[in-house]
């Protein structure tokens, strides 16, 4: 039977419940356990595909294809799992499978309710997400007293109710502020955002507390008395140094008692390799710094993954990865050079939209003529094959139809019709609507032999990555560009997934994102190969 630990968060938003509640799902998973998570976004948004990244940062897509959200992609890197879309809902999802049923008369004729139908459906959602494991980690998004965060507190009440004490677990996380003018820390936004959640029906049975300031053991012992939890049950959780800290940090912290106490289980985590990668991570013995072209710079959010990425791999070359933030805009105005300066390696992240992008071919341009180390991802792929269109091929007018639909050379076209996961025909046109019509999840690719795809991914015939984007590479091009020396080093069922220059020393696009499948303890190969790629460089 599954154990069910429910994360809520009080006070604020951005107390880093997705790190707390992935943290406590690595303890679990490294003492042995099956452990997976769930992600509750109370939000309306059927799925954040649509959103910008500007307002939600960036959309994680699991290997089955759904666009989730970005805490998915923390529980992935955390447990080192892969996930699925029925490992994050929203209300959106909700909704729409109890009205779908109510207008199949799926509900013989009852007025259709929050509770229960609503609730009955959450309820559905969270035991499935549970199936085949032995602990399920539940965070549920937003703040207690959030009017749409109400009939998901519900079915955790109902869940509690119906299922034994030591089954379900309560875990609260709050904020404990500082006030300098007072010189004290301070427990009443806690006090009353538990207030708030027993209001619901729920006494949590575990206080995580973000806290600037060390938490003294009488206010810790206050905060127990005050929310009714047990004295050993208040977890302090201060800022770390690195997000991975945070597991070691808890069970620092005394976590595994309240933890092992009340679910009944015995929790002993062998945390020795997670401990050395974060020694790599905090105290590095090399650096390198790659140049990150891309133009949602204002929200480092939007990048998360693949940021993450960088890090896992220089936790595994013991390398701090410094980042130099380079604006594909400002590129545009001032130079590559200027912006670039003497990065080890260039970086040019996926996007949409026509911003920025002449700011990003300059730049692979840059890399390309001076030999310097160079990753393209999605769209970073695409523009590195329009670069070398216009300026090696000499198609003044390459493009990519994103950008300029009526080209003569469209380097980067949209194919209508094409095979997707399951075998099924899917047919995109200019005309589709914009959610759910791209390519979308994981696909299998065959690196060619001889390529630094090859040596990067192993000797295997075919991996997997997973992919987000309209466009595709146009394969009537594939001869001119391999005659002029772009080869194409992967491929897909006649889908052009990776090419590479001959003759520079590395040189490497890939229309996947090779982002979404590095895990801390398992990093991915090629960004793996790039960040070695740019620390013999340098
Ligand atoms: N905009 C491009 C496309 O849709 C690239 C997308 C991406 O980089 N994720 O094909």
């Amino acid at each position: 039977m599954t154990k069910f630990i429910f994360v809520t968060g009080g006070v604020l938003s951005s107390l880093g419940k997705g790190i707390t509640s992935a943290s406590i799902a690595t303890i679990l998973k490294q003492s042995g356990f099956k452990v997976s998570m769930l992600k509750i976004d109370p939000y309306l948004n059927v799925d954040p595909g649509t959103m910008s990244p500007l307002e939600h940062g960036e959309v994680f897509v699991t290997a089955d294809g759904a666009e989730t959200d970005l805490d998915l992609g923390h529980y992935e890197r955390f447990i080192d799992a892969t996930l699925s879309g029925k490992n994050n809902f929203t209300t959106g999802q909700v909704y729409q499978s109890v009205i779908k049923r109510e207008r199949e008369g799926g509900y013989l004729g009852k007025t259709i309710q929050v509770i229960p139908h609503v609730v009955d459906e959450i309820k559905r959602r969270i035991f499935a997400a549970g199936d085949g494991h032995e602990f399920l980690i539940v965070e549920l998004g937003g703040t207690v007293g959030d009017i749409e965060g109400l009939p998901f507190m519900e079915a955790i009440r109902e869940i509690r109710h119906e299922l034994p004490k030591t089954n379900t677990m309560n875990i609260h996380v709050t904020l404990v502020p500082y006030i300098s003018a007072a010189g004290e820390l301070k427990t009443k936004p806690t006090q009353h955002s538990v207030q708030e959640l027993r209001r619901i029906g729920i006494t949590p049975h575990m206080l995580v507390c973000r806290a600037e300031q060390p938490l003294p053991k009488d206010l810790k012992k206050k905060l127990a008395m005050s929310c009714d939890v047990d004295n050993d049950a208040v977890i302090e959780a201060s800022d770390a140094a690195s997000i991975y800290q945070v597991p070691l940090n808890f069970i620092k912290e005394g976590i595994l008692n309240p933890i092992s106490n009340h679910l009944n289980i015995k929790i002993k985590p062998n945390m020795e390799k997670w401990d050395t990668l974060v020694k790599h991570i905090v105290l590095p013995q090399d650096e390198v710094t790659i140049a990150f072209v891309g133009k949602y710079l204002d929200l480092k959010e939007s990048y998360k993954s693949l940021t993450e990425a960088l890090v896992h791999a220089g936790a595994h070359l013991n390398t701090k990865i410094n980042i130099n933030w380079c604006d594909s805009e400002r590129i545009e105005d001032v130079g590559a050079y200027d912006v670039i300066g003497n990065s080890d390696a260039v970086l040019v992240a996926g996007g949409f939209g026509h911003r920025g992008v002449e700011g990003k071919l300059k730049a692979i341009q840059y890399a390309r003529e001076n030999n310097i180390t160079y990753l393209g991802i999605c769209l970073g792929m695409q523009l590195a094959v329009v670069e070398y269109a216009r300026n090696v091929l000499g198609l003044e007018d390459a493009n990519s139809v994103e950008f300029d639909d009526k080209t003569e050379n469209p380097l980067i076209y949209l194919i209508d019709e094409f095979m997707d996961q399951s075998g099924n025909k899917q047919l995109r046109t200019h005309e589709s609507p914009m959610g759910g019509t791209m390519r979308l999840g994981e696909y299998p690719f065959n690196p060619k032999d001889g390529t630094n795809l090859k040596k990067a991914y192993g000797p295997n015939e075919t991996y997997y990555e997973r992919h987000r984007h309209r466009y595709e590479a146009n394969p009537f091009y594939k001869t001119d560009l391999e005659n002029a020396g772009m080869i194409v080093s992967g491929e897909s069922n006649g889908l052009i997934e990776a090419v590479e220059i001959k003759d520079h020393p590395w040189f490497v696009g890939v229309q996947f994102h090779p982002e979404f499948t590095s895990h801390l303890e398992t990093p991915n190969p090629i960004i793996l190969e790039f960040v070695k790629q740019a620390i013999t460089k340098n």
